[in-house]
């Protein structure tokens, strides 16, 4: 008898119809004679719907109050699943995530784990009962509950996952993790397997078939990640640490983000610890930053850009302009429509040409660079937002991804 935790995604249970034929697949499992815990997101578009609701309360809804809100929608699925595996015959129980065990940090609406407990789920699995569990929530040490960010429903269920030493499967709107978005891409091809390496470049440059925070998890504590359909019965993706994988030595897949904004600080004095008195007080309001570059300075002043979610810029801009007047930076120049596209692959790292492929396939296509990062197995251009499906499409084409490889 072995144990599984499965995720279930907003698109899978975003109606009373479809949160029953999960409920049937679940049995189906469970009276297979496997133990299962399911993780389950709000259903179709709650939470986008809780944080519209919110905002017509208030432009600034407090933090923790906006998580007792959120986290409402995964106990509502979670609820309505185990009413819908009742009505099959099967013995069932819903937990929230503090009852689940799950403890986070106290940074409302972004809350990292600390750690879970998972006395209670254990017992109620011996007592032989599915249990089903809401994910993207945890109570902090003030017994506040907490929501782990947007897609977190992914993290608790492999953090689950690694607390019960389970197998985790993913269970989503999609086949698996294809080489591209497949609604961007028509051709993109699912991929068999992937690294846990090159899942975390994509996730966090925006492939959000996965959260980055699980792919993470995953690897951390070596838990195999099976993605798959929620419905079809297709062979998923296997997300694994393994070395021996499909086409080493080429591009893996391409990974786009089209909600990206960029601030530039402008005539920014030159001197040491200037990076640090811009980035510091950012990060101390838990903003995060993505892609920064700093150009060559001329008469000691220079330039620094950096990018962030678009969601982000309005919270940033009045620490970045009173960071601006700190420090005698000239202005700042703002700009909301920006997108990003990655390629990633391991067989960057060991081969020339890429970077250059890709440029010139951007350029052919007359889409303006705006800003290059690299990391080891990944090249990420910035490039505007209108432009970033022609991008992923061109770049899908010219590293011929739709071809299997060899
Ligand atoms: P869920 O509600 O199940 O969490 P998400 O909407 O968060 O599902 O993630 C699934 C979506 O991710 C797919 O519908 C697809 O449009 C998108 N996606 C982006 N990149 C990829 C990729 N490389 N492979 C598969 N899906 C991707
Ligand atoms: N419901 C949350 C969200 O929409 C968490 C999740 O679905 O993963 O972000
Ligand atoms: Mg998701």
């Amino acid at each position: 008898m072995s144990l599984v935790v499965q995720k279930y995604g907003g698109s899978s249970v975003a109606s009373a119809e479809k949160i029953k034929n999960v409920a049937a697949r679940i049995k189906r499992r469970a009276d297979a004679g496997d133990r299962v815990v399911a993780v389950v997101s709000a259903m179709g578009d709650t939470t986008d719907d809780l944080i519209a609701l919110a905002k017509q309360i208030t432009d600034h809804p407090e933090a923790r109050e906006m998580d007792v809100l959120l986290s409402t929608g995964e106990t509502q699925s979670s609820a309505l699943m185990v009413m819908a595996l009742h009505a099959m015959g099967v013995d069932a129980i819903s937990l929230s995530g503090a009852q689940a065990g799950m403890r986070t940090d106290s940074v409302h609406r972004s809350a990292r784990i600390l750690a879970i407990e998972p006395t209670r789920l254990r017992e109620e699995l011996e007592r032989g009962r599915v249990v089903i569990v809401a994910g993207f929530q945890g109570l902090t040490e003030d017994l506040d509950i907490a929501t782990i960010g947007r897609g977190g429903s992914d993290t608790t269920a492999v953090a689950y996952a690694a607390a019960l030493n389970a197998r985790c499967e993913i269970y989503t709107d999609v086949e698996g993790v294809y080489t591209a978005d497949p609604r961007i891409v028509p051709e993109a091809r699912k991929l068999k397997d992937i690294s846990y390496d090159e899942m975390l470049e994509l996730a966090s440059k925006g492939a959000k078939v996965m959260a980055p925070r699980a792919v993470e998890i995953g690897s951390v504590y070596n838990i195999e990640i099976l993605v798959a359909h929620s419905t079809k019965d297709a062979p998923g993706t296997l997300i694994h640490g393994g070395a021996d994988m499909e086409g080493f030595n080429r591009v893996r897949g391409i990974a786009h983000d089209r909600d990206v904004a960029k601030i530039t600080l402008r005539h920014v004095p030159d001197r040491p610890g200037v990076a640090a008195e811009i980035f510091q007080p950012l990060a101390d309001a838990h903003l995060s930053i993505d892609t920064i570059v700093q150009n060559a300075s001329e008469d000691n002043l220079t330039d620094l850009t950096f990018t962030l979610a678009r969601d982000d810029l309005a919270r940033a801009l009045p620490h970045v302009n009173e960071i601006a007047k700190r420090i005698g930076a000239k202005e700042v120049v703002a700009d909301e429509r920006m997108g990003k596209v990655s390629i990633v692959g391991t067989g960057i790292q060991s081969a020339p040409g890429y970077a250059a492929r890709m440029f010139r396939t951007l350029s052919d296509a007359g889409i303006n660079i705006e800003i290059i990062s690299t990391s080891e197995i990944r090249i990420t251009c910035i490039v505007p937002e209108d432009r970033v499906a022609d991008a992923v499409r061109a770049l899908h084409t010219a590293f011929e991804l739709e071809k299997e490889a060899l």
